[in-house]
């Protein structure tokens, strides 16, 4: 049995690493399963973050991972992590002009990632597609249901490809980020132009971070009822550990056992050379670490939070800082905080379903 770990009378200040684990003893602790996991959702990225990643991947028993990394990338990628890494395919995040990069550009890039091999394209709609838009001068430029997307649902289909899709965004963060509602929309709302998407659009599909509404089982279990062609992962370790965790045990093995084959595991493990050096950052993610220790421990605590979460037993405060906490309870948490994360202990067979064979038939189907 794994147990979870009792948590030190000190935590530490490291929002990676609040129970101070030493992650490389830890992942010797876990169980070998006797298969690999398949994680269906990450961003790998970088020459020296992704030779920090893959040992750290393997050590916790991830056999194969799908990548939402650059298409320059691809190459240099492939040739050294070989078929442990496949790609999901992205438009060029840094692309000057934004409708050129989210339009023709990201055409032609899925048919050259569709070339290198790849199965999957993302079409990310979270609600901040929309200052995407306003800053191209086109609020719904990157709509779901909009004429852009339609196009490249319409390629996705051509080439026989898997689609993937973030909608929405954690309930923390409609109740704290997202309040001008005339601009965002509540969040049911996103679910209307998805809905439309998987009804004209038959090929299996995959809603990323348990569909975007892990805080309403019920919620999904109506939504994969109406869709048969969709699929949810279970990606984005805080928003997992902290909404899941609300559920009891017997809720969320009810759920997975009623949509088995349907729920995918994934990490959202984003890696980049940023991680590896201070200094200034161009983006928040990039701030995450900033030496080759802390990359270390930002890469570790996922895989760790997340195994222990599906197979461990018992609860300990999560060694993942969680700032959503304090941004709806400032009264009652710090910055620094994390909630319990709770072991689901799942049967073993479920388990496997979840790591591996789930994915592994839905790839059968593409
Ligand atoms: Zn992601």
């Amino acid at each position: 049995m794994l147990r979870l770990p009792t948590a030190p009378n000190e935590l530490r200040d490291e929002p990676s690493n609040r129970l101070g684990l030493d992650f490389a003893a830890e992942a010797a602790r876990f169980p070998s399963l006797g298969y690999g996991i398949i994680d269906i959702h990450s961003h790998i990225n970088g020459t020296e973050a992704s030779a920090v990643w893959a040992p750290i991947a393997r050590a916790y028993g991830v056999e194969k991972t799908f990548s939402m990394s650059r298409l320059e990338d691809v190459p240099m990628l492939r040739e050294r992590f070989g078929e442990s890494i496949e790609f999901i395919a992205v438009p060029d995040w840094y692309a000057k002009d934004k409708r050129v990069g989210h339009g023709t550009d990201y055409l032609a890039r899925i048919e050259k990632f569709r070339e290198l091999g790849c199965r999957i394209v993302k079409f990310w709609n979270a609600p901040r597609f929309i200052d995407f838009g306003v800053e191209a001068g086109d609020k719904d430029m990157l709509a779901l249901d909009g004429a852009l997307r339609i196009e490249q649902m319409k390629l996705a289909e051509r080439l026989g490809m898997i689609c993937m899709t973030h909608v929405a965004d954690p309930d923390t963060w409609f109740e704290a980020k997202y309040t001008d509602t005339a601009k965002y929309g509540r969040k049911l709302d996103h679910y209307t132009p998805l809905r439309k998407a998987l009804d004209r659009f038959t090929m299996p599909w995959i809603a990323a971070h348990m569909g975007g509404f892990p805080e309403d089982l019920g919620f999904l279990d109506t939504l994969l009822e109406a869709h048969p062609n969709l699929h949810l992962d279970t990606s984005a370790t805080k928003w997992m550990v902290r909404e899941l965790g609300r559920h009891s045990r017997s809720e969320i093995l009810g759920f997975l056992e009623r949509w088995r084959g349907r729920i995918l595991f994934g990490t959202d493990t984003v890696t980049t050379d940023e991680h590896l050096r201070e200094g200034d950052k161009s983006s928040e993610m990039g701030k995450k670490a900033t030496s080759r220790e802390g990359a270390n421990d930002l890469y570790a605590s996922r895989y760790w939070a997340l195994r222990m979460m599906w197979e461990g037993s018992g609860e300990v405060t999560s060694p993942i800082s969680d700032p959503d906490l304090a941004m709806v309870a400032p009264d009652k948490h710090g910055p620094l905080d994390g909630p319990m994360l709770r072991g689901l202990d799942l049967p073993p067979d479920l388990l496997r379903v979840l790591y591996r064979d789930a994915t592994l038939a839905l790839l059968a189907r593409a």
